[in-house]
């Protein structure tokens, strides 16, 4: 099973059936009939089968558990879905005097094993506060609930003429919430901004039970951002339960591009003066060789395979006209030609699915990796990550993309495929992968993760992530919850 440090005890992991037969010869908690007294029946659930769904996100090594018949950590002791608010404040209240520890759960599609219980854990899920208070259309902000599916957010604003800019692959599996809550990134950030650009408000139920507003304002020069210090705190300083976020009106006009570069030199040289050169494209997204050959490229003869990155411009078609020009000018200063525009439609037509399932499903290993760094550094990181599990191939294959660009540097998203093969043979392969990937990234002065948080499965490197920033955020988490109640385990601080 997972524990807190993030480590793997493979050996240890309890089975779903162990699990299943524990739970039945163990009595209900006491405390589960004081508590439906404050809340409907229909919103607590003790069954074994509400448990075990909620006993793990999209970390990969939960899937890979859960395939095997394991589970990832432990069983919660119950799943709460209270309907407002007020209810969640109860709840909370409830569990301090009970000495209930808590996770709270949007819909369950991190990657980071946020929300795996240690220590059978109550969930407390955000899935019924799944309203939209107001769209203002004066202020170009929306005030939301924090349980609403991004998908159900995204197609509501749309209807209005308006869009929230925030387009994660998982926009239909994911709650605004829990956005918030892994500080996470959209597709578009290059030109809308990650969530932490686009949320102006919040409301928190803080661990011991009282509701914090930061209420929405343009910006602020009040001390240190307070609003900024629940943005990725995954669960650990209390729960959402409100939002308000920037929108924005659907562009006029949309220029989708696809180039092809000689190579990754070329290509990542063109994004970089394109971010440089202050533009804002909608998307820039590009691809080493590995993943470009799936685009079906090919090598000119006695030439490498092209590299292809897709571009696109929005807003006024004036100005989405300019940029897309401009950066035209700058691809092909750096060999880059348009190509052929497939590629591009095929990914629209599945930007919002998971990639993983088929390969998972037969057997496979799939995880993916999110760091960020410099400029300097990025394609040298690169190539040192890829040469360095060398030794695991033809066995491991990892390759990237470059998905969230900026004028100092860029996000590479890193796939790791292993082939079928027993848990006892691939998972050490799969933990030595990110062992060599996160000690190069830190080594090489980038950051550990640019938008999956850290969940349990990257504490190990959290302390040396942030220094004596992570002695800050214990002392935070001390603070608000001294009696370690919320979320413990995760984010590298321990449980007890
Ligand atoms: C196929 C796929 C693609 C993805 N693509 C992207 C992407 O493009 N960009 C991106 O940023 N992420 C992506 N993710 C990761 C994931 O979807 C995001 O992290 C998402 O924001 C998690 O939201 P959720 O509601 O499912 O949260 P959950 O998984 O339920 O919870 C995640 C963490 O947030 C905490 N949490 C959840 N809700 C609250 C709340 N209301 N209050 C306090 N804490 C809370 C939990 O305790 C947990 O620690 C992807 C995941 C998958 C499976």
């Amino acid at each position: 099973m997972l524990n807190p440090t993030g480590s793997q005890a493979v050996a240890q992991a309890q089975t779903l059936d162990d699990a299943r037969r524990t739970a039945e010869q163990t009595s209900t908690p006491s405390w589960i009939e004081a508590l439906q007294a404050l809340l409907p029946a229909e919103c607590i659930r003790s069954d074994f089968q509400s448990r075990a769904e909620h006993s793990r996100d999209r970390l990969p090594f939960g899937r890979f558990r859960h395939r095997s018949k394991k589970l990832a950590g432990d069983l919660p002791c119950a799943v709460v879905e209270p309907k407002t608010s007020d209810d969640m404040q109860r709840v909370v209240r409830f569990a301090n005097q009970h000495d209930i520890q808590i996770i709270p759960y949007g819909s369950g599609s991190g990657v980071l094993g946020g929300v795996v219980p240690f220590q059978n854990d109550m969930i407390i899920s955000a899935r019924h506060l799944d309203q939209i208070i107001e769209i203002d259309e004066t202020n170009r902000v929306a005030r939301v609930e924090a349980g609403l599916n991004g998908m159900a957010f995204e197609t509501a604003l749309r209807d209005r003429g308006f869009t929230c800019g925030h387009y994660p692959q998982s926009l239909s599996m994911s709650t605004v919430g829990g956005w918030a809550a892994c500080r996470g990134s959209g597709q578009a950030s290059s030109r809308y901004g990650n969530i932490e650009n686009l949320i102006v408000g919040m409301k928190v139920v803080l661990p011991d039970g009282e509701l914090l507003e930061v209420r929405p304002v343009p910006r602020r020069s009040v001390g240190p951002s307070i609003l900024e210090m629940f943005i990725g705190s995954e669960g650990l300083l209390g729960i959402i339960v409100e939002l308000t976020l920037r929108i924005w009106r659907l562009p006029e006009h949309e220029i989708d591009t696809v180039i092809s570069f000689p190579d990754l030199d070329h290509g990542l040289a063109a994004v970089r003066d394109i971010m440089q050169a202050e533009l804002r494209p909608a998307l820039a997204r590009l691809y080493d060789e590995a993943e470009s050959i799936k685009w079906g490229l090919e090598a000119p003869p006695g030439g490498a395979i092209p590299v292809i990155c897709m571009l696109s411009f929005s807003g006024l078609e004036g100005v989405a006209k300019a940029e897309a020009a401009a950066a035209m000018e700058i691809c092909a200063r750096h060999g880059g030609t348009v190509s052929d525009q497939e590629p591009m439609r095929h990914w629209k037509s599945k930007r919002f699915e998971s990639h993983s399932d088929a390969f998972v499903d037969a057997g496979g290993f799939y995880d993916t990796i999110e760091i960020a760094a410099p400029w300097s550094t990025v394609g040298e990181m690169y190539r040192q990550m890829t040469t360095s599990v060398r030794d695991h191939q033809p066995v491991v294959q990892l390759s990237a993309h470059w998905s969230h660009a900026y004028t100092d540097g860029a996000c590479m998203y890193l796939t790791c495929k292993i082939p079928a093969m027993s848990d006892d043979e691939a998972l050490p392969i799969h933990a030595d992968v990110w062992e060599r990937v996160m000690r190069l990234c830190l080594d090489m002065g980038g950051t550990i993760s640019h938008h999956h948080g850290i969940g349990c499965f990257r504490n190990r490197w959290i302390a040396e992530e942030l220094n004596h920033g992570h002695r800050m955020l214990e002392g935070l988490k001390q603070v608000l919850d001294p009696r370690m109640l919320f979320n413990a385990g995760k984010l590298g601080i321990k449980a007890d």
